[in-house]
């Protein structure tokens, strides 16, 4: 869908503000109060996650056609930054329908879309991404699950690491090899739910940070996946659909990182108002001032290459490139502002008592999941090199 943004005027929508006016007052009542217990307890947000569903906040991507709101990545987007300006463990872990739905909506069959997109909107069902594996992240290329025709089921074996979301997943989208002499043109797509025989899930990994978020192996031994779920229907579609996912899910995984940088200069900021040294507010020394002056410039550039990225994507041009600069720019701007924010509470900002510190270990991963930093630069270059 055509987002109704003017990029000239950079005006938002009735519509869009509307959004992100619920979504904002979503995380102010509904995250942020419970942000600090859900990390500490490493509780996974599932009945908060439930009523951003029934609120309308979750899924907006889906095709009408499915149920869905038939929204743009516009629209997503804005959603984002505030829902991970509540608490980016939770939107991390609300967001796995939204990577995992991509490749579904990009390359599966109206069948496969009626019956698993459909699972999401109805039941407020969860799905997750599985690509990475132990040996291979970066390396797409280098994982080994595989999955073998035999009558009318594949049967898979394989296992996944890092998958976000795996114990609440009713089902997966599952990238394995059906030709591995044919390299990526021999990998398919799959939907594999997680209650058939031969799926089971690993333990929760104990992980930095946005710990509510649920980060486990899944492993799929003599799975039988039935013909009807290789998504599209054809085999050597998987690499397409896996990496197409990214086009649409990298601006949303970039707006949450503006979400926890504009969290981190928030608070940063209300306390060198209030911090005294040298006889006045620390704002007003100038080394603190040109650090807060910095991180609001920086945010500003995050968000614009964010709703370029999206606006591209529903405008029907490439975006590949622009959702490259904006993960990385984002990641690695949200990473530098809670460090510059913890600093700017000093040693208050070491104390897990204060917020900056939980958003500053939150903030690392975006240079990690979805692409990391050293791979969005590999992109661009090729880009720039096409
Ligand atoms: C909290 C969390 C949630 C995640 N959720 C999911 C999920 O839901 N689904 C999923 O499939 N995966 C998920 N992941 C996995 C994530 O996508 C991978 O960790 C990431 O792609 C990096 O892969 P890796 O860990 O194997 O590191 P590697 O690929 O081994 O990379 C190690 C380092 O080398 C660098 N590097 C690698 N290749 C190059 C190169 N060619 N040039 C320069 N530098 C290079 C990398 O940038 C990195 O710094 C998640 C990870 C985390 C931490």
């Amino acid at each position: 869908m055509a987002s109704p943004l003017n990029m000239v005027e950079f005006s938002l929508s009735e519509e869009e503000e509307m959004l992100r006016d619920l979504a904002h007052e979503f995380a102010e009542t509904e995250l942020r109060p419970n942000s600090e217990h859900w990390d500490n307890n490493r509780e996974y947000p599932r009945d908060a996650i439930r009523l951003c569903h029934e609120t309308g906040l979750t899924n907006l991507h889906i095709p009408e056609a499915y149920g869905g709101m038939g929204m743009g990545v516009m629209a997503e987007v804005i959603v984002q930054e505030e829902l991970a300006w509540g608490d980016s463990g939770f939107a991390t872990a609300a967001y796995a329908n939204g990577l995992t739905g991509a490749p579904i909506i990009t390359g599966a069959t109206d069948a496969q879309k009626e019956k698993y997109l459909g699972m999401l909107i109805d039941d407020g069902a969860l799905c997750s991404y599985c690509v990475t594996e132990p040996v291979a992240g970066s390396d797409v290329q280098g994982i080994n699950t595989n999955a073998v025709l035999n009558g009318e089921h594949y049967v898979l074996n394989g296992t996944k690491m890092f998958i976000t979301g795996a114990k609440y997943a009713d089902w997966f989208f599952v990238l394995a090899y059906t030709n591995k002499e044919a390299g990526y043109k021999g990998m398919s797509g799959f939907i594999v739910e997680s209650s058939w025989d031969g799926v089971s899930i690993g333990k929760k990994e104990d992980v930095m940070g946005q710990r509510c978020s649920d980060t486990r192996s899944v492993i799929f031994q003599d799975v039988k996946v039935p013909v009807e779920n290789l998504i599209g229907g054809e085999e050597g579609n998987g690499w397409f659909n896996a990496m197409s996912a990214f086009d649409l899910s990298r601006p949303c995984v970039s707006a949450h990182a503006v979400g926890v940088a504009r969290a981190a200069y928030e608070h940063a900021l209300a306390y060198s108002l209030e911090r005294e040294a040298f006889g006045k507010p620390i704002f007003n020394h100038q080394m603190i001032m040109a650090k807060l002056a910095d991180m609001k410039t920086n945010i500003e550039a995050g968000r614009l290459l964010v709703w370029k990225s999206a606006w591209l994507a529903d405008n029907g041009q490439p975006n590949t490139e622009a959702a490259a600069h904006a993960k990385r720019f984002c990641a690695d701007m949200a990473t530098e502002i809670t460090i510059e924010a913890v600093q700017i509470f000093g040693g208050y900002g070491y104390s897990e008592e204060y917020p900056v510190a939980r958003l500053m270990r939150a903030a690392k991963v975006f240079q990690i999941y979805e692409g990391a930093s050293e791979i969005q630069r590999l992109i661009i270059g090729r880009e720039i090199t096409r």
